[in-house]
């Protein structure tokens, strides 16, 4: 599906002069909206943008898609309450050392690590490492002029965008790297909306292309709000 934003450079709103922009979205699990050259990107089918699913170590953990060494195996959602249990487990002293282990999610690790938690910021930067490994290959592929971190992780700010930044700094192609800005959602409104509108396309893509939970009346009301959204 390839929908072209008119509004995208004609309104006041979110990403205007912005031609290609990536939203990788952390939550339980890792994903990515594109925007390039203005218009969104869902490759032949709608599928694209599993960047989660980009292999960062054949040998590494399970992944729910069924293969070993996924990045969202490594630095998703589940995979970081996963690490802040072990690290209960393990009786090393941690903020979260007063909850069940076995509840342990990852906005706990994220709340443990805003409060000065060493070992719970040990498992983001972790992550941001991964991810911005990750990060440093779309931008190698595709050279978009912004990169925006949304879910709930991102809410962690500069614990987490430090070192996706720094792995971008290492691993992406010096002519791409220099003109990327990373920012988070929660950095201002004008993030935030990109992350909400790339979010909100990247839903609808992928609901068109899985055609189960939605008709395609629903999904084209999805993009229209996303066009209002532009327009407020
Ligand atoms: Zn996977």
């Amino acid at each position: 599906m390839m929908l072209s934003l008119v509004h995208w450079e004609n309104g006041r709103g979110a990403g205007r002069g912005e031609k290609n922009i990536a939203y990788i979205k952390v939550g339980s699990g890792i994903g990515a909206g594109l925007i390039l050259n203005k218009q969104i990107y869902g490759g032949t089918t709608g599928a694209a943008g599993e960047i989660g699913h980009l292999t960062i170590d054949e040998n590494g953990p399970l992944c729910n898609c069924g293969n070993h060494g996924c990045l969202e195996a490594f630095a998703g959602g589940d995979a970081i309450a996963k690490q802040g249990q072990a690290l209960v487990k393990s009786g090393k002293r941690t903020i979260l050392s007063g909850l069940p282990h076995e509840k342990i999610t990852a906005h706990d690790v994220a709340e443990a690590a805003r409060r000065g938690d060493l070992h719970a910021q040990e498992i983001l930067r972790r992550s941001g490492t991964f991810i911005g490994i990750a990060i440093a290959g779309l931008i190698n592929l595709f050279n978009p002029s912004i990169v925006v971190i949304g879910g709930g992780v991102a809410q962690v700010g500069d614990i987490i965008t430090v070192p996706i930044r720094q792995a971008v700094r290492e691993r992406a192609m010096r002519a791409s790297e220099q003109s990327v800005r990373i920012v988070t959602g929660m950095l201002g409104r004008r993030s935030l909306l990109i992350g909400a509108t790339i979010q909100a396309i990247n839903v609808a893509i992928h609901i068109a292309a899985e055609n189960k939970n939605s008709t395609s009346k629903e999904t084209s009301m999805e993009i229209n709000n996303i066009v209002e959204i532009h327009q407020s």
